[in-house]
């Protein structure tokens, strides 16, 4: 039996690993099981983007204010653990940006015009792949590669096995595995809310051009600085978990995405994620309704903006504090 930890956490996304981070600055040793490997965390652009989400959702005033109520959880989050957060804002190149911006205006976001679009000082973004490592390494969380084959109750304990035969034992579980069909020997109400969670299948791809200042977003296609110049995406696929990467769709994004960088660009590699939804849209986070078992799931496509605030409303769930007021809006059991 391998060394039991305080908090076991199941998965190393960006909802496992802020959750994770959560609870060591609270003083929790954490260990997160994961088998490593790409996951929906490592491929999304890392938008930190409750204006945008916002105008592209038709989402009403108060969906709208607790995206940016999530976002405005990141600037501690990054200082805290060194993460590199760009508060540059993100530009709007979509028709009709008149209305875009009496619609902005009106859900509390600015917005200025700018070059026949607007530029969006609310919202911002992360660099995916330094955060992600970055928290794995916070104080009091350890990484632990495996993937867990059965989650069960035994006494007061969760027993947590891994497909090695490793076994660890926790009277505190995080279930933060994205969008994987739910895990053997889950309790039965559990395993539902597992698999009502929507796959969406998302694509985008790397290309090697001069990055712009922010990102740039316009219908059915952005252009966000990454790693040797942009990444450009993102496809909504619902249904899908397949990884296989779509090259016909990948051309037409990427000529959507250069024509409005104005730009040339060499395409690099296509990235494909799945990413985890409920029917509202918002994410699992909190109690599962079962002692001790807690889910970090299904934030659909703004895992990075909800991962700060998905972890606060865990860790409160897990040390029995008063739940913040936008933990109702999450709670797994709302469906029931
Ligand atoms: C193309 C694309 C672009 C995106 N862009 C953005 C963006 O700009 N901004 C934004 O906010 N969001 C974006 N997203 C959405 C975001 O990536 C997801 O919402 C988020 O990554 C989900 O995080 P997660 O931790 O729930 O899941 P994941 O990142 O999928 O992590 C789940 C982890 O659990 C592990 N796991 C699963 N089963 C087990 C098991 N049995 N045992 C152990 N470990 C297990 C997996 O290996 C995985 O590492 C994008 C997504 C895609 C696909």
């Amino acid at each position: 039996m391998a060394s039991s930890p305080d908090v076991i956490v199941i998965g190393a996304g960006v909802l496992g690993l802020c959750t994770a981070a959560e609870l060591g600055a609270r003083g929790h040793a954490v260990t997160v099981v994961d088998p490593g490997g790409p996951n929906a965390s490592a491929v999304a652009a890392g938008m930190l983007a409750p204006a945008m989400e916002s105008l592209l959702e038709n989402l009403p005033p108060e969906r709208a204010a607790l995206l940016k109520r999530a976002r405005d959880l990141w600037p501690a989050v990054a200082e805290m653990h060194g993460l590199k957060l760009h508060r540059d804002g993100a530009d709007w190149r979509g028709p009709d940006p008149v209305d875009a911006l009496e619609r902005l205006r009106a859900l509390g976001f600015d917005a200025q015009p700018e070059d026949g679009g607007l530029t969006l000082p609310d919202d911002w973004r992360i660099e995916v792949g330094q955060s992600l490592t970055a928290l794995a390494r916070a104080p009091g969380v350890s990484v632990v590669r495996g993937k867990v084959v059965r989650l069960s109750g035994e006494g007061r304990r969760w027993r947590v096995e891994a497909g090695d035969g490793r076994v660890w034992f926790s009277s505190t579980v995080v279930l933060a595995s994205g969008a994987e069909p739910a895990i053997e020997g889950l309790p039965d109400g559990v395993s539902a809310i597992v698999s009502s969670i929507l796959p969406i299948r998302g694509q985008l791809t790397a290309v090697a051009t001069a990055a712009p200042h922010r990102v740039i977003r316009a219908p059915n296609v952005y252009v966000a600085p990454g790693e040797g110049g942009v990444v450009i995406g993102a496809t909504m696929e619902p249904g899908r978990r397949d990884l296989e990467p779509d090259v016909a769709e990948s051309a037409r994004q990427v000529a959507a995405g250069l024509a409005l960088l104005g730009a040339t660009g060499e395409a690099g590699p296509i990235r494909v994620g799945v990413r985890g939804a409920t029917a509202d849209g918002l994410p699992l986070a909190g109690p599962s309704g079962e002692p001790g078992l807690h889910l970090a799931l299904a934030p659909r496509r703004n895992g990075w903006l909800m991962g700060p605030l998905v972890a606060q409303v865990v860790a409160d769930g897990i040390e029995g504090r008063a739940p913040l007021a936008d933990a109702a809006a999450l709670d797994p059991l709302r469906f029931a």
